[in-house]
């Protein structure tokens, strides 16, 4: 299960107007190595859209960087016009299906409720010409394929309290930790191990469709952790329906 994260913008971009100490592009950067950190603890494979804080790279050649990634996250911070404006945002792709909703949603709920802020809702934006995404990030990402992308706007820096927020280095922490874990149990990741990974070696091969195979026909005992993997749906028992998601997920 591979994550590429994108920390924005670059250098010092995006000064609050209210909070003149913050920069969007310093307060993602520390918030992507923190994610990048957390993510990786709990056994996913996390690439980086950039190398150094201070280098930029075009917003689709980042989106870009997703190709053979499983999800793509942007992350930023908002402005508006108004001070008073202050909620989490997530946009998604322009033609998501339930489950790529529902992980943006779930993100939205984990980050507003820790950040003390009103809940946005999960977005969409086509480009012009209706056919496209809107944002650059999410585009590039799309045309490489992966199917689960986002940008997270982490409420607006216009705010005062969640520019303030924002520049606790505690905050931008506990915001890794909560993203990492709402992101891991939406994947059923076990003790470290994708769904399917069943022989606990880091990932869904041909091995662990066969074994799959045999505990769902009785001739193979899996121990727990083994079990809960094995259980890619989620159902309760190992049946056909997780020896075929296997089976797709390691032909894919
Ligand atoms: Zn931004």
């Amino acid at each position: 299960m591979k994550i590429m994260l994108d920390a924005g913008h670059y250098g010092q971009r995006n000064r609050s107007p209210v909070t003149p100490e913050y920069y969007e592009s310093v307060a993602m950067w520390r918030l992507c190595e923190y994610l990048s950190d957390a993510l990786a603890r709990y056994g996913f494979t996390v690439g980086r859209t950039r190398e150094e804080q201070e280098t930029d790279l075009a917003v689709t050649a980042r989106g870009r960087k997703a190709a053979g990634y499983d999800l793509f996250i942007s992350l930023h911070s908002n402005a508006a016009n108004s001070e008073s404006v202050d909620r989490v945002d997530v946009y998604g792709p322009i033609d998501m299906n339930g489950r790529v909703y529902e992980l943006g949603s779930v993100l939205i709920n984990a980050v507003s409720e820790l950040m003390g802020v009103s809940k946005g809702s999960v977005k969409t934006r086509r480009s012009s010409s209706g056919d496209d995404e809107y944002y650059g990030v999410l585009r590039g990402a799309r045309s490489v394929g992966c199917g689960a992308y986002y940008i997270i706007e982490h409420s607006f820096h216009t705010n005062r309290n969640a520019s303030l927020w924002l520049l606790d280095d505690a905050n931008l922490r506990a915001l890794a930790e909560v993203e990492a874990a709402v992101i891991a149990s939406f994947y059923g990741m076990v003790d470290g191990f994708e769904p399917g990974d069943v022989d606990m070696n880091g990932r869904l091969d041909s091995v662990d469709v066969m074994l799959i195979k045999r505990a769902y026909f009785g001739t193979l005992t899996l121990s727990d952790a083994q079990k809960r993997l094995a259980d890619i749906d989620n159902s309760g028992n190992i049946d056909i329906f997780d020896y075929l998601l296997a089976k797709r997920k390691y032909f894919e």
